[in-house]
């Protein structure tokens, strides 16, 4: 399997590793022609105006449109999350989105006491997920193609998936735990 990750910013050394412990091809992607022959692509968490940013300069944001409208399996961690969002609250100025992912979010929402912090989650199949949050989006609303499968006890959702999408608020990539990616090649990725 030929996993991209959009290596513009942030987290990327980590879904690397995990991915290339499940047996991944691993491609860095920062130029359009890195997109060609994936099976799935990784958005990491990071910073999403920077990543906007970035893929607008390096002529990414576009092809990245035309993969995933053509079915490119994309699984989007918080600021990646923010990046495939049709609808945003709290952008950056002259911050754009891919608007893909027919869903509303809300920018570093949890507010200071609760910046960064970890639970224990249940992750579409996965029970017991130890998630982290770091400056994490909160999901407001989801569109009507879009399913919830994760949330927090107080119901405010953290996970979801809308055809080849899988979007997060949090960071399944910052434990050892690798059932998220795991269940995302399974289930999206198709291997
Ligand atoms: N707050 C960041 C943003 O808006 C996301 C944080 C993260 O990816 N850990 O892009």
């Amino acid at each position: 399997m030929r996993i991209g990750i959009l290596a513009l910013q942030g987290g990327v050394e980590e879904h690397q590793a995990m991915l290339e412990r499940l047996d991944a091809d691993v491609v860095r992607v920062r130029r359009p022609d890195e997109l060609e022959g994936l099976d799935g692509l990784v958005i990491p968490g990071g910073e999403s105006s920077v990543i906007d940013r970035l893929a607008r300069t390096f002529g990414l944001a576009n092809p990245l449109m035309d993969a995933i409208a053509a079915g490119l399996p994309v699984m989007g961690t918080c600021a990646g999350l923010i990046y495939l969002a049709k609808e945003v609250h709290g952008l950056a100025p002259g911050q754009q989105t891919l608007g893909a992912l027919d869903i509303t979010v809300a920018r570093n929402s949890f507010g200071n006491q609760q910046d960064s912090f970890e639970t224990t989650l249940d992750v579409g199949p996965v029970r017991d997920f130890p998630a982290v949050f770091i400056r994490a989006p909160k999901v407001l609303a989801v569109g009507a193609g879009a399913a919830e499968v994760a949330a927090l006890p107080d119901a405010t959702i953290v996970g979801l998936r809308s055809g080849n999408l899988l979007g997060l608020s949090f960071h399944p990539e910052s434990t050892p735990d690798m059932r998220v990616h795991q269940w995302w090649l399974e289930e999206f990725v198709g291997g």
